[in-house]
């Protein structure tokens, strides 16, 4: 039965607010519409990231003056949108990435939804787009997840990819708030982000373009921060840097790594260990696996962590010194993504990986946080951040 929600667990803003009475996005009121014929399946071997879809798809209506018409779960298919749709103009875009996995009894798994929920309602909300209930989304993925589960490939390091998307639909070119818009969620299966172990990554520490500025939208998943990274990312690979090290402002403090938060394990002035990583300042993307593996490193107890600003001056001159142990970017896609070089204002500055072994494309370190991640999500242990699809 479906019961007017006035519980949403979201900071609402004011332009949601007036909006109470009108419908809340629901479970209950979930329809499924099968697909007709099945797609083949695409061997565990073959997969790219980002290339196959599954069968299905979730949709979900808004408009201002009812609120969030039922959703439904219905085949993969082209979506119709007239040319004036506000997203094809002013960027009304925001999305998501979380994975499902398959655990070892073939239970489904979802890790930390709750935190791709609220992101997604906080990048919603700086874009005038409308909030909704996070748990209820949950839910609903739960039964696209089953509705297409065989899409969800089996085996470690295999999982199906989840991207959440909002869009403005309204077909009107003022440049004002969205009155109506589409949430969608559609699932690719993806195998292992390095298929033959670790990858170390070159860095190009960018001077010519910024990505995201304090007080800017740095910190909300919106589309429109991407599609200007996508020049100074094939700048960079033309130059064999497979990423950008973004820097903000003339110190050239360090943000993040392409599309991943930055982490840099040194020695302090004591000659301690301690795990860096640059602030939540406004522009950087609150990560799951940011705040993943800072919590894991407290547990830990065997370093200090420290959300602390660094300038690329300053990580130049202590890699120099050897204080710099290892360097990682992390996100959803691959858990960790190791560094090994750095190129900047000229100059390539190697970052060790191993100490004890030279062919080594991971440090300890950057190895044991990955396991650590991957093995919570396929549940080989018990933890409250897999939460498992009944
Ligand atoms: C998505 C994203 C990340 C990583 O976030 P996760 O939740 O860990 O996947 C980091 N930086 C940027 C810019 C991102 O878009």
């Amino acid at each position: 039965m479906f019961s007017a929600r006035i519980l949403p667990s979201f900071k609402r803003t004011a332009f949601t607010q007036s909006k109470r009475l009108s419908s809340q996005l629901s479970a209950s009121k979930l329809k499924v519409k099968k697909a007709d014929a099945l797609k083949p399946l695409v061997a565990n071997n073959e997969l790219i990231f980002g290339h196959t879809f599954t069968d299905h798809m979730i949709t979900a209506n808004w408009d201002e003056k009812n609120g969030w018409a039922a959703p439904e779960i219905r085949p993969y298919e082209n979506l119709s949108l007239a040319p004036s749709a506000v997203v094809f103009h002013y960027a009304s875009e925001c999305f998501e990435g979380m994975k499902a996995y398959k655990d070892e009894h073939g239970k489904i798994r979802l890790f930390r939804p709750d935190m791709n929920m609220a992101r997604m309602n906080r990048s919603t909300s700086r874009i005038a787009l409308p909030n909704f209930d996070g748990d209820e989304l949950i839910k609903i993925i739960g039964e696209y997840l089953k509705t297409d589960e065989r899409w969800i490939p089996e085996g470690k390091g295999y999982s199906l990819y989840l991207r959440p998307t909002m869009i403005g639909t309204q077909e009107i070119l003022g440049v004002n708030a969205p009155t109506k818009a589409l949430l969608f969620v559609i699932g690719c299966p993806v195998g292992p982000y390095y298929k033959t172990g670790f990858n170390a990554v070159r860095l190009l520490a960018t001077t010519e373009y910024v990505r995201a500025w304090p007080r800017g939208t740095g910190e909300a998943k919106i589309g429109g921060n991407y599609a200007p990274g996508l020049l100074p990312q094939r700048l960079a690979a033309q130059k064999g840097y497979q990423q950008n090290l973004w820097l903000f402002g003339e110190e050239h403090s360090l943000t993040e790594v392409g599309t991943m938060n930055l982490f840099i394990l040194m020695k302090n002035d004591n000659g301690e260990l301690e795990l860096v990583t640059p602030p939540l300042d406004g522009s950087i993307l609150p990560g799951v696996t940011r705040d993943s593996i800072i919590s894991l490193a407290k547990e830990w107890k065997e370093f200090e962590v420290k959300e602390r600003p660094m300038t690329m001056p300053q990580l130049r001159d202590l890699i120099k010194e050897g204080r710099v142990v290892e360097m990682f970017g992390c996100g959803t896609a691959c858990v960790v993504s190791p560094i090994k070089e750095i190129g900047y204002l000229g100059e390539d500055i190697k970052v060790p990986l191993d100490p004890k072994d030279p062919n080594s494309q991971a440090g300890p370190y950057t190895r044991r946080f990955n396991d650590a991640i991957n093995a919570i999500q396929y549940g080989e242990v018990e933890h409250p951040w897999s939460v498992v699809v009944e």
